[in-house]
C-alpha cells in the first residue's frame, strides 16, 4: 500500500524539468551548513535543493573537514595517484531535502574545518587535486540510495578554482578515453580574483599529461609565464556560469578580468550570469531561528512595523548603545579585505559619527583592519560597534536590527548581504558594481521605484553621498522608506528562480554537440 501511495504522490508532483531530468553533481570545496567562508558554502548548499525540487537528482561532493554526525561512511574506499603518492579516500554520504551529500574523507582535509584555503601552495594545490581526482568518480562508485548515477544524462558543476580541474580531468582521464562520453561540465565563477596561480612548475604536481601544460600557461605581462588553474577549467568546462550579469559583463574587461579577460572574452560564448538565490528558509524574517530569543522577535511585511523595532532594540540592548527608535543603524558584515571597501567606510567615519546614527560592523579578515573594527569603537563608544568574529547569529541579528546596510564593495560577483537584507526590510546602500549593480536598483523618488542606494565609484565622498541621501529619506520620508522596505520584502530571491536558468545553461551544455 505504501508503494501505491507514493507512486500517486509522484503523479500528483511531476518533476518541473520533464524530459530534461538530469544527474547533477555540484562539486565544491566548501557548503553550507557544513563547511563556510562564504557565498560559496552557502550556494553549495542551497542551490542543489532547488535542482532537485524542479525534479533531477542532485548530489553535492565536499571534502569531509570534520566528523559531520549526518553522513555516513558507507564502506566505499578508493586510491587515487596525486603527485606520484597513492592516497586513499573513504566516502561518506547522507541525503537531505532530497539532495545528496557526499564527503571525501582523507587525512588532508583534516584539520582544515575553520582554515579551509590554509597552507602552503602546494599543500592547498595537493588538497584540491585529491578532491578533484576523488569527486569525478563519485557518480561511478558512491551508491546514494542504492544505485550509483553513473555517467549517462550526467552534468558537473565545479566551482571556483578549487574545482577548476575537475572539468580539465574530466576530459584528461575519462571523455579522451572514450569514458564517461555523454558527461557535462559547467565552471562557476564565484570569484575570479583567486585563480589558482603559481610558477610553471606546478603543473607537474597535478598529474596531467605534458601535452595539457599549455591548457594551464598564462602569460603575464609583469610576471611572464605563470601557472594558473581557472584558465584551464575556463577553456575546458562545457559551459561557464558567473553569479550575476553584471560580474559577466565585468570580466571581459581588462580592470575585471584579472588577467584572464582575454580567455574570457574568447569564450564568451560559454557565458551566462545567474545571479544567486537565497536559502529562504534560513534567511527568512518570519522563521529566522536566530530571532527566538534575547529580545528579537520574528516578523513578516505585516509584522514590520512592530518587529523590526524590537529587533533594533534588542540589538541596541545587546550592543550597549543607546536604546533609541528614532536613530538609524547603519550595518556591515563581512570579510575585511580589500574587496569589500570597509576603508571606504573607514574614511567616511568622521562624517557617519557626525550624524545622529548608529553603526555595527561585523567581520573577520586582515588583522589591520580588524584592530580598525576595536579603534572605532573605543574611539566612539557611544556609536560605533566594531565586533571582530564570524558569527551566523550575530550576522542574522544585526540584519534585523538594522535600518540600512553598507556595501562599498570595490568588486562583488553577486553579493548575499544586500539580498538578505532586503527581505529583512533593511535598506542597502551600495557600490554599483557586479551583483549589487544587478541586485541594489537605485530609489527613484519620482516613480516609488527601487529598493536603495548605489554610488557610482569606491570612493568615501560618493558613498558619503548614497548615505546622506538615503539618510534624509529615512528621517524625512517615512511613507517613501515604507515602500522601500515593502518592495524589498516581497521580491522572490529564492533559489527556485537561479536553479531554472541554471536548468537552462545544463541543458544547453548537453545539446551542444
Ligand atoms: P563573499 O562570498 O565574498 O564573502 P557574500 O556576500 O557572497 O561574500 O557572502 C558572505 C557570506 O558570509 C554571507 O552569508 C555573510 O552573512 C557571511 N559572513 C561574512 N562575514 C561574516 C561574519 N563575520 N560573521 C557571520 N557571517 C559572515
Amino acid at each position: 500500500e505504501d508503494d501505491v501511495d507514493s507512486e500517486e504522490g509522484n503523479m500528483d508532483a511531476p518533476p518541473l524539468a520533464g524530459a530534461n531530468v538530469m544527474n547533477v553533481v555540484v562539486v565544491a570545496a566548501e557548503c553550507a551548513p557544513w563547511s563556510k567562508t562564504g557565498g560559496l558554502g552557502d550556494v553549495a548548499g542551497a542551490l542543489p535543493k532547488a535542482l532537485a525540487r524542479r525534479g533531477h537528482r542532485v548530489m553535492v561532493v565536499a571534502p569531509r573537514y570534520g566528523n559531520y554526525a549526518e553522513a555516513q561512511d558507507i564502506g566505499v574506499r578508493k586510491r587515487y595517484k596525486v603527485n606520484g603518492q597513492d592516497l586513499e579516500v573513504i566516502y561518506f554520504h547522507a541525503y537531505i531535502d532530497g539532495v545528496d551529500f557526499v564527503f571525501i574523507d582523507n587525512n588532508l582535509f583534516h584539520h582544515h574545518q575553520h582554515n579551509i584555503y590554509g597552507g602552503v601552495r602546494l599543500e592547498v594545490l595537493k588538497r584540491m587535486v585529491l578532491f578533484c581526482r576523488a569527486a569525478v568518480e563519485v557518480p561511478w562508485h558512491v551508491p546514494c540510495g542504492g544505485v550509483c548515477y553513473g555517467d549517462g544524462n550526467l552534468a558537473f558543476i565545479a566551482n571556483d578554482w578549487h574545482t577548476a580541474l575537475l572539468p580539465v580531468y574530466l576530459k584528461a582521464y575519462y571523455r579522451d578515453n572514450g569514458l564517461m562520453k555523454f558527461a557535462r561540465s559547467v565552471l562557476v565563477i564565484h570569484n575570479i580574483a583567486h585563480q589558482g596561480r603559481g610558477p610553471v612548475e606546478d603543473f607537474f604536481h597535478i598529474d596531467l599529461p605534458d601535452y595539457y601544460m599549455d591548457l594551464f600557461k598564462l602569460h603575464d605581462p609583469i610576471g611572464g609565464d605563470h601557472f594558473n588553474i581557472f584558465a584551464a577549467g575556463l577553456k575546458t568546462a562545457d559551459r561557464v556560469v558567473t553569479v550575476s550579469h553584471g560580474y559577466a559583463w565585468e570580466l571581459k574587461t581588462s580592470e575585471g578580468g584579472w588577467g584572464l579577460h582575454e580567455i574570457i572574452n574568447h569564450n564568451h560564448w560559454k557565458f551566462q550570469g545567474i545571479v544567486n538565490g537565497i536559502d529562504t528558509k534560513e534567511w527568512n524574517p518570519e522563521f529566522d531561528v536566530h530571532l527566538k530569543s534575547d529580545g528579537y522577535t520574528n516578523y513578516s511585511l505585516e509584522t514590520l512595523q512592530a518587529g523590526k523595532p524590537q529587533c533594533k532594540a534588542a540589538l541596541q540592548r545587546e550592543l550597549g548603545l543607546p536604546v533609541r527608535a528614532d536613530v538609524p543603524i547603519l550595518a556591515f558584515i563581512g570579510r575585511l579585505d580589500q574587496q569589500k571597501g570597509v576603508d571606504l567606510i573607514a574614511e567616511a567615519i568622521p562624517w557617519i559619527v557626525g550624524q545622529d546614527v548608529q553603526l555595527v560592523m561585523l567581520g573577520t579578515g586582515r588583522p589591520d583592519l580588524e584592530d580598525m573594527l576595536r579603534r572605532f569603537e573605543s574611539q566612539y563608544c557611544d556609536k560605533v560597534r566594531g565586533w571582530v568574529g564570524f558569527s551566523v547569529k550575530t550576522a542574522h541579528q544585526i540584519t534585523a536590527g538594522a535600518d540600512i546596510l553598507l556595501m562599498p564593495s570595490r568588486f562583488e560577483p553577486c553579493g548575499l548581504n544586500q539580498l538578505y537584507a532586503m527581505m529583512y526590510g533593511t535598506i542597502p546602500v551600495a557600490h554599483a558594481v557586479g551583483g549589487l549593480r544587478d541586485t541594489v536598483i537605485q530609489f527613484d523618488p519620482y516613480k516609488e521605484s527601487g529598493y536603495g542606494w548605489t554610488f557610482d565609484r569606491a570612493e568615501a565622498h560618493k558613498l558619503i553621498d548614497a548615505l546622506g541621501n538615503c539618510l534624509n529619506t529615512y528621517w524625512n520620508y517615512k511613507e517613501s522608506w515604507r515602500g522601500l522596505q515593502t518592495r524589498g520584502m516581497m521580491q522572490d530571491l529564492s533559489w527556485d528562480n537561479a536553479a531554472q536558468h541554471y536548468e537552462e545553461v545544463l541543458v544547453a551544455a548537453k545539446y551542444q554537440w
